[in-house]
């Protein structure tokens, strides 16, 4: 067995993910890899490349010449797209959806596995997405599955958008977005958004941030 740990944060956009893996990363001094990002990378470069996000055979092309690198500058993950840093692009909420659609293509969702493994190697490490307690680490040491309620999540997404400066979408618009997003990723027949039995669940609508966190470590502490 490895010397090394992997906690697995899954769940649907939205559910808390992100900020709660970067606060644990953080308490236990271990790395956090949001895969999401390396996703929204190859979103990103389809619409830059005006593809169709949902032409596999087009995508496929695409994939065999990208280059998507991950940087941490102090706990702060950096994404980067054939050398360019998209850290901040790949947040704009036309990206979420091409994201999506891309993530669901089996030769996008290959060469990101591999390279969220390859990132671990050697580290202990939480990473936050949709798959992975269910394909990127089966046998990670502990798994959670943050769920909350949608109307919840589209708020928070709204706030976290206007906290970026985006301004011109509403809360509806994000709603329809989330359940859109929840749709596709959670019926898709590649690595779908699921559950898996050995996954602690955690339902984030009514607790805050730091309630979710302690009781994320109140699990790990166990
Ligand atoms: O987590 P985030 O919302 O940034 O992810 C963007 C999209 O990337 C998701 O809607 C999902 O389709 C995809 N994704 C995935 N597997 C992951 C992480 C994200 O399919 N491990």
């Amino acid at each position: 067995m490895s010397e090394y740990y992997q906690i697995a944060v899954d769940g649907p956009s939205g559910s808390g993910k992100s900020t709660l893996a970067k606060g644990i990363a953080q308490k236990l001094g271990i790395l956090y890899l949001d895969t999401g990002a390396m996703y929204r990378a190859c979103g990103l470069k389809a619409i830059k490349s005006g593809i169709d996000t949902k032409d596999a055979e087009k995508i496929e092309k695409m994939m065999k010449d990208i280059k998507i690198d991950i940087t941490h500058e102090d706990g702060t993950q950096h994404v980067w797209l054939d050398g360019e840093d998209v850290s901040t692009d790949i947040r704009m909420p036309e990206v979420s959806m091409a994201a999506s659609d891309v993530s669901a293509i089996p030769c996008v969702r290959e060469a990101m596995v591999d390279l969220q493994r390859k990132i671990s190697e050697g580290k202990n490490v939480i990473l936050d997405g949709r798959d992975i307690g269910s394909k990127v680490f089966p046998n990670a040491k502990y798994k959670f599955f943050l769920v909350a309620a949608a109307e919840e999540r589209a708020r928070r997404r709204l706030l976290e958008l206007q906290q970026k400066g985006v301004t011109d979408t509403t809360y509806e618009e994000v709603l329809r977005d989330i359940e859109r997003r929840d749709l596709q990723d959670s019926t898709r027949a590649a690595s779908p958004l699921v559950k898996v039995e050995d996954a602690i669940e955690i339902d984030t609508t009514k607790i805050d941030i730091e309630q979710t966190q302690d009781l994320l470590l109140s699990y790990i502490r166990e």
